[in-house]
């Protein structure tokens, strides 16, 4: 196998932080991509969504690498990257897609719902379609999922060329925001996040619980 031939699949998000169903995904992910490398890479300024004031991402950086480190049936393939946040400026998917094609041109991309249904407006949506496959979770929503997924689907296949997988995963209702509040009111989030990282938040109080 040469470098080219090698199949990578790219997580991108916020993590702020990172919870059971990113987790989750990222099994999902590989196994149903069969991927010899997938890069988690927290962005450093999304373009489509604002930061929690006082966003360091660093934070969200050792988070991950806390929740991926150590769990051996990963080997080696996942890999905490870094280089969203190295840049330091707005974080376009097309523009890390277009350094990863140097390493391989067998990409693909996951997208939970939310991001699978917008992906058309993210800048050089076209391209992003060009450099990657499309690798969509269902993520539990208020949107008439079934329906709406079903046409973006066929509307990304006909109008870009689209290549679409559907990565099966028993759905998890559960959001970054969800996790924050929680932790702000100091409840527990035992079984929606690795208590290391919940250890990690509260060392260095991130989402306020101390001074709520
Ligand atoms: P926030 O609540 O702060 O908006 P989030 O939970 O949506 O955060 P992100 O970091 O924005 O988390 O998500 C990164 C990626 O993970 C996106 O593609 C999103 O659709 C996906 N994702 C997040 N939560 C889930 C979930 N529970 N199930 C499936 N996919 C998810």
């Amino acid at each position: 196998m040469t470098m080219s031939d090698i199949k990578i699949g790219i997580y991108g998000g916020t993590f702020d932080p990172v919870h059971l169903g990113h987790i989750r995904s990222v099994y999902a992910f590989l196994t149903a991509c069969d991927l010899d490398r997938l890069f988690i890479m927290p962005n450093y300024l999304p373009p489509h969504k604002s930061l929690c004031p006082g966003d360091d991402p660093m934070m969200r950086l050792q988070m991950l690498k806390i929740a991926f480190g150590p769990l051996p049936f990963y080997n080696d393939k996942v890999i905490v990257s870094d280089f969203e946040i190295r840049n330091r400026e707005v974080s376009y998917t097309y523009k890390t897609l277009e350094h990863f094609k140097w390493i391989s041109n067998d990409i693909t991309l996951l997208c939970g719902t939310d991001n699978f249904l917008n992906l058309e407006y993210w800048r050089n949506a076209e391209r992003i379609f060009e450099l990657a496959k499309i690798a969509h979770i269902v993520r539990p929503g208020t949107y008439d999922e079934s329906d709406e997924i079903l046409q973006m689907k066929d509307r990304y296949r006909d109008k870009y060329g689209a290549t679409i997988i559907d990565v099966p995963m028993a759905p998890i209702e559960l959001s970054s925001t969800e996790i924050r509040e929680k932790i702000k009111r100091g409840e527990n989030t035992s079984y929606l996040m690795p208590q290391s990282v919940r250890d990690f938040i509260d060392q260095y109080d991130l989402y306020g619980e101390h001074n709520a």
